[in-house]
C-alpha cells in the first residue's frame, strides 16, 4: 500500500511537486474518498499556465473532476461509508439564500476541488458530503466502465448537461456545438439524447470524425466553412432534417475567441448562446444583435449536485459513452500529462490513476 499522497501547485508555470501527507479526519458533513480517477481539465491548465488564480492560495493540489470510494466519514456523514461516488465539481453550501432558491452554482460559500480546497490529483481528497453522487457499481460492470472513467461526470458531461437543461434543449430543436473534444463532444451527446438535431463544429477532423459517430448528425470543419457559409449551410441542414430555421441553441465549448466568434455569428431569431468554454482572450462582436434577435446569451458554471444523478443515468444508459473520449493515464506522470494536454497532443480526456 501506498502512502497517502498528492501533487501541489506552487507557482504558475512551476512543475507539480508531489508531497506525501496524513489524511486528516473528515470533519463535521465531510468524507474522505479514495480517489479512483481524476479528469485533467482545460480549467487545471488555466491555473497552472496561464495565471489564472485559484481561491485558495498556493500550494495546492488542483484537479476537480473526481470519482473514488468513500474511506472515513465525518459526523452525519457515515451513510456514505463504503460508497463509490462521484464528487461534483462545485459544492454548494445547501443553506445560504441563493441555495435554497437553486442558484447552488453561484453560492458565495460554493466549495470547488482543486479551487477553494484541495483537489483530486492525489491518492484521497477530503469533501463535503453534499457534493457526493452515489454510483451503482453493478451497472458499472454490465457496460464494461470503470469507476475512474466516471470522474468525467463531475465535469466534462455535468457541465454541458446542465447548459442544455438551462438552454431548453428539447426533442426537435436544432443544437450547434462549437468544440468538439472534451466538454463538446459530451454536448453533443447529450443534445442528441434529449432529441435535438445536432451539429457539430470544430478545427480538427479527428475530433468531427469521431463524434460523427456518437450523436452529430453533420460537422464542418471551420478551418473550410467559417461565418456566414458555415449559417447558410446549417440553415440548409435544418430544412433538409425539418428542424427549425429560430430558436437555434448553440453551446460554445471551445473556449477560444475563434469559437466564440463563430458561434456568436450562428444568432438567429430566439436563438440561445451556451457560453460553457472559458478562454481569457477577448472577442469584438455587436451586442445589439442579441436584442435584434430577441436571442439570449447564458454563462454557465458547474452543475448543481441535484442534476447529477440524471447526467449518471444517461451514462449507465448508454445514451453518453465515456470511453471512446477517455484515457488512462499514472498519477505520478502528472507534469508529463499536463505539459502533453497544454501542446494538444492527447486526443482524449487524461483521466490520472493513483496507485493505492
Ligand atoms: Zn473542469
Ligand atoms: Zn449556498
Amino acid at each position: 500500500m501506498t502512502a497517502a499522497h498528492r501533487w501541489m501547485m506552487t507557482a504558475v508555470g512551476a512543475p507539480l511537486t508531489r508531497a506525501e501527507f496524513q489524511p486528516d479526519p473528515p470533519g463535521p458533513g465531510e468524507v474522505s474518498v479514495e480517489v479512483a480517477g481524476c479528469g485533467v481539465c482545460h480549467t487545471d491548465l488555466g491555473f497552472l499556465y496561464d495565471g489564472v488564480r485559484t481561491k485558495h492560495e498556493l500550494p495546492l493540489t488542483l484537479g476537480h473532476e473526481i470519482s473514488g470510494r468513500v474511506v472515513a466519514t465525518g459526523a452525519g456523514a457515515e451513510d456514505w461509508a463504503n460508497t463509490a461516488v462521484i464528487v461534483s465539481a462545485v459544492i454548494p453550501c445547501g443553506e445560504c439564500d441563493l441555495c435554497r432558491r437553486g442558484r447552488g452554482t453561484i453560492c458565495r460559500a460554493q466549495k470547488m476541488p482543486g479551487n477553494d480546497i484541495h483537489g483530486g490529483f492525489a491518492s484521497h481528497v477530503v469533501v463535503p458530503a453534499r457534493g457526493l453522487c452515489a454510483v451503482d457499481e453493478a451497472r458499472l460492470g454490465e457496460r464494461g466502465v470503470q469507476l475512474a472513467d466516471l470522474c468525467v461526470v463531475a465535469d466534462a458531461v455535468t457541465t454541458p448537461y446542465q447548459a442544455a437543461v438551462q438552454a431548453g434543449v428539447r426533442p426537435g430543436s436544432l443544437a450547434v456545438v462549437i468544440g468538439a473534444g472534451g466538454i463538446g463532444g459530451y454536448a453533443v451527446q447529450i443534445a442528441n439524447a434529449m432529441g435535438a438535431g445536432v451539429i457539430a463544429v470544430d478545427v480538427d477532423d479527428a475530433k468531427l470524425q469521431a463524434i460523427s459517430e456518437h450523436g452529430a448528425g453533420i460537422t464542418f470543419n471551420a478551418r473550410e466553412v467559417d461565418g456566414r457559409e458555415l449559417k447558410k449551410a446549417i440553415a440548409a441542414f435544418a430544412k433538409e432534417q425539418a428542424l427549425p430555421a429560430t430558436e437555434w441553441v448553440i453551446f460554445e465549448c471551445s473556449g477560444t475567441a475563434a469559437g466564440q466568434q463563430t458561434a456568436y455569428g450562428l444568432l438567429v431569431p430566439g436563438a440561445t448562446l451556451s457560453v460553457v468554454g472559458f478562454t481569457m482572450d477577448k472577442v469584438e462582436i455587436r451586442l445589439s444583435n442579441l436584442m435584434a434577435f430577441h436571442a439570449r446569451a447564458l454563462g454557465n458554471w458547474g452543475c448543481p449536485p441535484a442534476l447529477y444523478p440524471e447526467a449518471l443515468e444517461l451514462v449507465l444508459d448508454n445514451k453518453i459513452q465515456v470511453l471512446p473520449f477517455v484515457e488512462h493515464h499514472g498519477l505520478d506522470d502528472i507534469n508529463e500529462v499536463f505539459a502533453a494536454v497544454h501542446a494538444h497532443e492527447l486526443k482524449r480526456r487524461a483521466i490520472l490513476v493513483p496507485a493505492h
